[in-house]
Formats: structure tokens, sequence, C-alpha cells
């Protein structure tokens, strides 16, 4: 099962991002695949205030991970693209966060080898001249299950 919407511009991604807050599951592990500016950061923040969090959302870069409790849902949000060996992962204690009930949000996933749980739900997203197109796959029946709640 896939879904493919155009953004129009970033209040759309934010907008979009809400409905998507409303239809996580515990557990859930989605990767986000695209360029840097792709805006992977940006729907992450926008689920995030779809919760109700209101406060600053930092891009993980240097932390690689930045983790929420909000909503009665704990998220986790990784941005791999600086994470160089797999090592890294064991020192930093990630393996507890694939705990199955934290949802995974996760950009540069393939930064990570074989290390991360398989993805439920696969966002991509291809910058336009003006906007974005995001793809979205459903690997899973949790995933598929997200999706028709959109
Ligand atoms: P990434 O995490 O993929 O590197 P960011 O979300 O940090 O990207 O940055 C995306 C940039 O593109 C931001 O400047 C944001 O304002 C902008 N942006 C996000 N969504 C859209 C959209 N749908 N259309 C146009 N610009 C967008
Ligand atoms: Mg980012």
């Amino acid at each position: 099962m896939s879904l493919t919407i155009t953004l129009n511009d970033e209040s759309a991604s934010l907008a979009f991002a809400q409905r998507l807050a409303g239809a996580l599951t515990h557990g859930l592990v989605i990767y986000l695949y695209g360029d840097l500016g792709a805006g992977k950061t940006t729907l992450v923040r926008g689920i995030l205030q779809g919760l109700g969090y209101t406060g600053r959302v930092k891009s993980p870069t240097y932390t690689l991970l930045e983790p929420y409790e909000i909503g009665g849902l704990s998220l986790r949000h990784f941005d791999l693209y600086r994470m160089n060996d797999p090592q890294e992962w064991d020192d930093a204690g990630f393996r507890d966060e694939m705990n199955g009930h934290n949802i995974l949000l996760i950009e540069w996933p393939d930064q990570a080898g074989d290390l991360l749980p398989a993805a439920d739900l696969i966002l991509q997203f291809d910058i336009l001249a003006s906007g974005r197109i995001l793809r979205m796959t459903a690997l899973s029946p949790k995933g598929e299950q997200c999706l028709s709640h959109l």
C-alpha cells in the first residue's frame, strides 16, 4: 500500500504532519528518506506540534537522537547522517530504544546498517521547484493501518 501527496509549502507539510500524528500507534517504525533540506525534520516538527508539543524541535544532527514523551506516546527522533561507525550505536545505548513501544522516526536510516528494526512505513521526500512530493509506503500491517487512518 502506498500513498503520494504534494506538499506545496512548509505549512502544507506541517498540516499533513498533524494528520499523521493522529494516526501513529505505539511501536511504529518510520524511515524518512530524502536529500538534505527535503523536509524530513520539518515533518517530525509537525508531528510533535500535532501531539501538543510546544517546545523547540531541534534537529538531532550531533546528538543523533532526540527523545520526546508527548500525547501519551514515546517518540524517538533519530538523525543518523553523522553516524559513521555502528559501534556508536551500542555505545550510545540506542539498542534499548528499539523496544517495540517507542515510535521511531529515523532520518538517514541506511547509516545504521542492519542495526535498526524493519520499517513499518517509509516516507520518501522529493524536492520540487517549489514544494515537495511525499511518497509513503507501508511495509507491514501496522504501517498499512497507519496510512488507512490518514
Ligand atoms: P531535512 O530534515 O530533510 O534535511 P528540513 O526539514 O530540516 O530538511 O528542512 C527543509 C527545508 O525546506 C526548510 O527550510 C523548510 O522550511 C522547507 N520546507 C519544508 N517542507 C516544505 C514544503 N512542503 N515545501 C517547501 N519547502 C518546505
Ligand atoms: Mg533533518
